[in-house]
């Protein structure tokens, strides 16, 4: 089966690299960076030079792009998939972003006979390597049986929540989640250690504590014990994600209290620098307004 695949970044192109080990013909495309298409090309891939091109080539199209902006850009923006997409072909969109965002593209990809698969995903770059990402399903649920092959080349643990961007607020659920927590990390272990007590020996007592979270085996070994914060997830994803809560509690007319607080930290570590860095520097960042960082 051929498949398009667009959006080689960190998460792209390790899934990408398993789409091709799973015996499928990939087609994809470069944009600002050549280096991951010719990495994939390397390893068989065809590499095609806008996503119109792709789709008029491919039954299924995967997309793992940043944000809402970059989905809607590849899919009806000029050389765009809706361009030429094929009557019975699927796109299976793989992006963090806003439900909403992909029920209207779902709607104008409907009208060419285009039908949609919402698949965010969780697990970070070490299990997109080794292809054990969570996938956190929307849409058709017997669409979604016929493209289990090609979505466990991605990702073993399979979650199916509803319709086509119910996927996207289950895991915009997890993000805001994840935010708080490595920023819960940051300010409760810089108040810990300027009272005296060492990070190290706080981490080993709240692994068996009510306050444990895995945040901590997250982010702690390998990056803030390490002050070291080299991506990862970076910061201006995450400080994307936990907008995106905020703006559809807005819509919903709901409070989002903590989300708001966290989407205001992740700003101020943003424009301080950090934007390109790990996400756990917004637990670092916060823990400097103390005076402190987490170094063990
Ligand atoms: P990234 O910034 O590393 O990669 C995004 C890729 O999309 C880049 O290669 C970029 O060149 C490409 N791209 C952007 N606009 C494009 C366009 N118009 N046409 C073609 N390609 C385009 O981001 P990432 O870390 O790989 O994350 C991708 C998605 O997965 C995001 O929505 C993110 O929130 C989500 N996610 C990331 C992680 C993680 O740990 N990195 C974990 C879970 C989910």
């Amino acid at each position: 089966m051929n498949v398009g695949f667009i959006g080689l970044g960190a998460m792209g192109l390790p899934m990408a690299m398993n789409v091709i080990k799973g015996g499928y013909d990939v087609y994809t495309m470069v944009h600002s960076n050549r280096s991951p298409g010719e990495q994939l090309q390397a390893l068989g891939a065809r590499l095609c030079s806008a996503p119109s091109e792709i789709a008029a080539q491919c039954e299924v199209i995967i997309t793992v792009l940043p944000a809402d902006r970059e989905l809607d850009a590849v899919v009806l923006g000029e050389n765009g998939l809706l361009e030429s997409m094929r009557a019975g072909s699927v796109l299976i969109d793989m992006t963090t972003a806003k439900g909403s965002t992909l029920q209207a593209l779902a709607k104008e990809l409907e009208a060419r006979e285009v039908r949609v698969i919402d698949a965010p995903v969780s697990g970070g770059t070490t299990a997109a390597a080794s292809g054990q990402l969570t996938l956190i399903l929307g849409g058709d649920q017997a669409l979604i049986e016929a493209h289990k092959p090609l979505l466990e080349t991605m990702g073993k643990k399979l979650f199916h929540c509803g319709e086509v961007g119910a996927g996207k607020t289950v895991k915009m659920v997890n993000q805001q989640i994840a935010a708080i927590n490595v920023l819960a990390i940051g300010e409760a272990f810089a108040l810990g250690k300027k009272a005296g007590a060492d990070p190290q020996v706080i981490y080993q007592v709240l692994k068996e504590s009510s306050g444990y979270t895995r945040m901590m085996d997250l982010r702690i070994p390998g990056f803030l014990a390490e002050d070291r914060f080299e991506p990862g997830f970076k910061l201006d994803l995450m400080k994307k994600d936990v907008n995106l809560a905020v703006e559809m509690a807005m819509e919903l007319n709901t409070p989002l209290t903590l989300g708001s607080a966290a989407s205001q930290i992740f700003a101020a570590a943003s424009s301080s620098g950090l934007g390109e860095k790990d996400f756990a520097a917004a637990a670092a960042y916060l823990a400097s307004t103390a005076g402190e960082n987490l170094k063990f």
